[in-house]
């Protein structure tokens, strides 16, 4: 057996699209990523989609758009991927950590209140794994104090909270179409907001802060005047290359997000009586999107503390998954942990005790589309035969 962690999955019809876009001439941000975009509103009911270059493209378009700048401070969760922070960085901010709620992953809404200050400018709900944030509270905070809502949405594809999709929650949604996500065009990502003037603004400030895009001119009545520029913007544009690849896939957007959950479902089933694993959250307000399958490890033990203890045991059971042909990882990692952050606000992992033990002891189980029942029934059999 060789199971991978995640594998991507695309259809002929799919791969083909993308010579559309190479036959026509029209290789950069066109119609296809007009296409994808108004595709993505549909599905997400968003009521503006704007294409970009990757899901860190559109945290930093989103914070840039909001005015956030030197000295602002934003709130993120401390176990997520690390660009949820990053992007505070780049625009001269401070990242302020919040720790985690181990049952979920996601940030813990009752320590978010203590974090606030004077120079609190925004929040970054992360719905990690694709389970969403406990958004109703974290609006309620940030409408209190006046807060601008990023929701890291890269994982968040199929994903709903209360019935509706994430990403139309906060001021903006961020969604990423890395390989490692549900639907992909290599590297992308998309904003959602419900916001008019706030589209605008991300749409002038991905493509150069022009007034006009390339193709509105082409399709106006004097396509060779150029456009004015409001702002000094960056070039975080989507190709339509990309574009086509990811409009492509939304044709069998539910059968995707069905798929995964089926997977789920299956592990779910035969893993969650084990009390030595934690298997994903679910609740009735929440619809989980899988982008992977997170589990938490010895989750009694951690509640002792045995932190480093439970680490070593988990590493040899990765090796030995991994001999046995199948690939684990941990679900994501601590960023206060990570040097840069470390060093820069002298972070100890215990600072944030959730978001260390989420590092140490999480485990994500192969789940893609396409892996057959025999692969899962494989992983399933060996993960029952550890004895830790
Ligand atoms: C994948 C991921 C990102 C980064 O997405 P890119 O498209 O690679 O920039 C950001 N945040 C979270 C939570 C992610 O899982």
């Amino acid at each position: 057996m060789n199971i991978p962690i995640a594998k991507t999955n695309l259809l002929d019809t799919e791969i083909n699209a993308v010579l559309d876009p190479l036959r026509s001439g029209w290789l950069v941000q066109g119609p296809k990523v007009k296409e994808f975009e108004e595709k993505w509103s549909n599905f997400t009911g968003a009521k503006h989609s704007i294409a970009v270059t990757s899901c860190t493209s559109a945290l930093h378009l989103s914070l840039a758009a909001s005015g956030f700048g030197n000295g602002d401070e934003a709130i993120v969760p401390a176990f997520t991927w690390i660009s949820t922070a990053n992007v505070v960085e780049h625009l001269g901010g401070k990242v302020v950590f919040c720790d985690i709620d181990l049952g979920t992953f996601n940030i813990d809404i009752e320590q978010i209140e203590s974090k606030i200050t004077s120079k609190t400018k925004a929040i970054f709900p992360v719905h990690l794994f694709g389970l969403s944030a406990d958004m109703n509270p974290i609006l309620e905070l940030a409408n209190k104090h006046n807060l601008f809502v990023v929701e890291d949405a890269a994982c968040g594809f199929g994903s709903k909270y209360k019935g509706r999709h994430v990403g139309s929650f906060g001021d903006t949604g961020c969604f990423s179409f890395h390989p490692r996500k549900a639907i992909t065009t290599g590297e992308g990502g998309m904003v959602t907001t419900n916001d008019a003037n706030l589209a605008d603004k991300i749409r002038r400030l991905r493509d150069h802060g022009a007034a006009m895009s390339d193709l509105q001119r082409h399709l106006g009545a004097r396509p060779y005047l150029l456009s004015d520029h409001p702002d000094a913007g960056y070039n975080q544009r989507m190709t339509d290359l990309q574009a086509a690849l990811g409009s492509a896939q939304m044709n069998r957007a539910d059968d995707i997000i069905a798929e995964r959950q089926h997977l789920a479902g299956k592990y779910d089933q035969s893993l969650e009586r084990l009390d030595w694993l934690q298997t994903p959250f679910r609740g009735d307000d929440y619809k989980h999107g899988y982008q992977s399958y997170p589990c938490l490890f010895m989750p009694d033990k951690i509640n002792k503390g045995e932190i480093s203890e439970i680490n070593r045991i988990r590493n040899q059971w990765m090796d030995d998954l991994q001999k046995e042909g199948i690939s684990t990882r941990p679900s994501t990692h601590a960023v206060h942990m990570l040097s840069f952050y470390q060093k820069k606000y002298n972070l100890r992992p215990t600072d944030f005790p959730n978001a260390y033990a989420a590092d140490q002891c999480s485990i994500s189980l192969p789940l893609f589309h396409g892996i057959t029942e025999q692969e899962q029934l494989f992983v399933i059999e060996k993960v029952l035969e550890n004895k830790n």
